[in-house]
């Protein structure tokens, strides 16, 4: 392509507003009920919506439906977010992963406070000088909350619009050319109705693998499925070797049952979370160049297995040691301090300390929300 000549903006296979107007019916006639959305003929909550649509990002919608309700019935509206401590927040967020989202929802709450009375401004200008929220949540909340004329373009929708369309592109250099081609079906009646059903087609129909075309109201116009074989595209991206860290956790208890854990740096990998003192993340070491990194001088029982963590960028395989020190023995070193096992149920735990945990025996309390299976 010449340096400043734009792609040609790919052409719709039918009319928008046929596109739209099939899009509705099959919504209206399958739409799910889920905790964060309004029913038929009622006005959705933009607070409900703005919360869910951050949680959405990188969590099923089958996880975040466990874990709304408790989490909103504790933060209902900007301001109660807004006054919670940080702490409290992550402590909440526990089961959804990811939790610079938690962070960024935080930080998001403070401003509606200070900046809009504690309301979701419904004006797209302004809720993209929110803190934390991207193009994508900016586009969802102004459509589903306002019914602005706003299609939010996530993961689901490129390969809605991709198949659509029928682009031989990856995901990636999809995302401009879909969210181009969409944008008229956001101009007619309904449009947060359109982006929900949008999403939704993309969840459960258009599925990554094996979509159910059959079941499509898009069958007739969609050049994917006219190909024969849909699941061909989006094109699949040449598949990322996520680098591999090694570390040894240490587990260490007292007599009364507490348990040492430190807070991780506020910035990077799970920033301000819990964890049990470990040596730096990076290449395998012996045993004893682990031990080195002890928080504290003690007998060392390794514990048997590994904990394999998969982060957005690495995988991080975790062996474990553990001690329980006497009456009177000297603190850990390094930071962190006790925490009772009342004290645990209360602090916010990430998947990767509940798991180490598990390793050494230890049944942390259950998120806040979840019932103990
Ligand atoms: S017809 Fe099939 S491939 Fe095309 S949009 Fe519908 S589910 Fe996706």
């Amino acid at each position: 392509m010449r340096r400043g000549v734009r792609p040609t903006l790919p052409v719709l296979p039918a009319a928008p507003a046929e596109l739209r107007a099939v899009l509705l019916d099959w919504w209206d006639a399958t739409r799910r009920d889920l905790p964060w959305r309004a029913r038929p003929g009622e006005r959705p909550d933009p607070w409900a919506v703005l919360t869910s649509e951050v949680m959405l990002q990188q969590t099923t919608a089958a996880t975040v439906a466990g874990r709304f309700p408790a989490f909103f019935a504790r933060f209902p509206s900007p301001s109660a977010l807004a006054r919670a401590e940080l702490e409290e927040v992550l402590h909440a967020w526990q089961g959804l992963g990811y939790y610079r989202r938690a962070r960024a929802l935080h930080a998001c709450a403070q401003a509606i406070e200070t900046g809009h009375g504690g309301r979701v401004p419904d004006d797209p200008a302004a809720l993209r000088r929110l803190p934390g929220l991207g193009p994508y949540t900016v586009a969802a909340v102004a459509a589903i909350a306002f019914d602005r004329p706003m299609v939010p373009v996530d993961g689901n929708v490129v390969r809605v619009g991709t198949r659509l369309l029928g682009l031989q592109l990856e995901p990636g250099a999809a995302r401009t050319r879909v969210a181009e081609a969409l944008a008229p079906l956001g101009l007619g009646p309904r449009p947060g109705d359109l982006a929900q059903a949008l999403m939704e087609l993309g969840a459960l129909v258009c599925r990554p693998r094996g979509p159910d075309c059959a079941a499509c109201p898009w069958r007739d116009p969609c050049r994917a499925r006219a190909s024969g074989a849909p699941d061909r595209l989006p094109l699949r991206p040449p598949r990322k070797i996520r680098p591999e860290q090694t570390t040894l956790a240490f587990l260490v208890r007292r007599a009364d049952g507490a348990v040492w854990l430190r807070r991780r740096p506020e910035k990077g990998i799970l920033g301000g979370m819990l964890e049990l003192p470990s040596s730096p993340w990076g290449p395998a070491r012996t045993i004893d160049e682990d031990l080195a990194h002890a928080p504290v001088a003690a007998a060392w029982e390794p514990v048997v297995g590994e904990v394999r963590h998969v982060f957005t960028h690495l995988v991080l395989r975790a062996r474990l040691v553990r001690a329980r020190l006497p009456e009177g023995a000297a603190e850990p070193r390094g930071g962190g301090r006790w925490f009772t096992p009342a004290e645990l149920g209360r602090a916010p735990l990430p998947t990767l300390t509940r798991n180490l945990l598990r390793l050494g025996g230890l049944e942390p309390p259950p998120p806040p929300g979840r019932a103990r299976s």
